[in-house]
């Protein structure tokens, strides 16, 4: 398994494609239809490929940590999709399931959550817990 590479179903047509991970700011397009894949939607990183999407992005990232059974993370779901619409081109909005990826969740020390985490050239430069408005994610993403 090539564990470089993150999956993402096309909005368009459905396909899903493979995206080397330190590719994703580079607006991938679908392979089978050629529509933009991301558009702005956050995408799914685990332990195993975490580091080298964030090391290669040279856009802020901002990682939301989340869990399937948390009411709060689900609630805010569609506010950090509508924020990363926005910052399009300008942050690379990340979601890493807390539950999936512990080697993740330890090493950034997630005590509560939805926690947000904003990234930059690979160091943590801020953090916040809890869920939060569309807006008041675009403004922490500071582009
Ligand atoms: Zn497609």
């Amino acid at each position: 398994m090539d564990d470089k590479k993150t999956q993402f179903a096309c909005a368009g047509c459905g396909a899903t494609n493979r995206i080397p991970v330190d590719r994703l700011t580079e607006e991938p397009v679908c392979g089978r239809c050629g529509k933009p894949l991301l558009d702005g939607r956050p995408v799914e990183l685990a332990d195993d490929n975490f580091d080298a999407a964030i090391e290669a992005s040279p856009l802020p990232v901002l990682v939301d940590f989340w869990a399937p059974w948390c009411g709060p993370c689900r609630a805010m779901a569609p506010a950090f999709e509508q924020a990363g619409r926005t910052l399009k081109g300008r942050a690379l909005l990340v979601k890493v399931n807390s539950d999936d990826n512990p080697r993740l969740s330890s090493r950034f020390q997630i005590r509560s959550i939805p926690t947000l985490v904003r990234m930059h050239h690979g160091q943590e430069t801020h953090r916040r817990s809890g869920a939060v408005p569309a807006q008041a994610i675009v403004g922490f993403a500071g582009v």
